[in-house]
């Protein structure tokens, strides 16, 4: 049984990445996503299990300790983290998976896992990123101003990806996503 691949979607908040994603879902059935853990808290709309298994500080460290990640990473003051044993499960019976993370989860991911596909979703502008995510209201000015402050230093990270996707308009910018995916599954 061939290894599945493992696809990674990385880029600033207000990239629109979390849409796009929910796009290439609907259109790719038999893709998995990667459930990370996390010490942020809910947000209104958000399922456990299916956005994110929502840990205490407690529970991360442990599962740190137990060295149960392929990767982790501190973004904008909470911990993420991506479990290794889900993802290998789903490489193993040859399944495609794509994983939502940072551009420091990015790197590590690609060290472990030569073969991975990284893909980052950026802005036209850090004007418009910094609209969008006013906009998305989601974030106090407090952790606004973080995500803004990282977001600059993500788009740098932009040149070591495989594809970068300027999400300029959605159905434009996730029919390139889309496309891409199913051109590597295809392979
Ligand atoms: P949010 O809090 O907006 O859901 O996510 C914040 C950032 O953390 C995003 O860039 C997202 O891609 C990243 N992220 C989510 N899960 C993980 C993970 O398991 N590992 C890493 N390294 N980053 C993650």
């Amino acid at each position: 049984m061939p290894r599945g691949h493992l696809f990674i979607l990385s880029g600033p908040a207000g990239a629109g990445k979390g849409t796009l994603r929910k796009i290439l879902f609907q259109e790719i059935a038999d893709l998995e996503f990667s459930v990370s853990c996390t010490t942020r808290k809910r947000r209104p709309g958000e399922v456990e299990g299916c956005d994110y298994y929502y840990v205490s500080h407690d529970d991360f460290k442990r599962m740190l300790e137990g060295n149960e990640f392929l990767e982790w990473a501190e973004v904008h003051g909470n911990y993420y983290g991506t479990r290794k044993s889900d993802v290998e499960k789903v490489l193993e019976s040859g399944r495609d998976i794509l994983l939502e993370i940072d551009v420091q989860g990015s790197g590590l991911v690609k060290s472990r896992e030569p073969e991975a596909i990284r893909i980052f979703i950026t802005a036209p502008s850090l004007d418009i990123l910094e609209n969008r995510l006013e906009d998305r209201g989601t974030e106090t000015q407090d952790q606004l101003d973080i995500r803004l402050r990282n977001a600059a230093r993500e788009m740098r990270l932009a040149r070591e990806y495989d594809h970068v996707i300027v999400n300029d308009e959605i159905p434009r910018a996730s029919k390139e996503l889309v496309e891409l995916v199913k051109r590597y599954r295809s392979r």
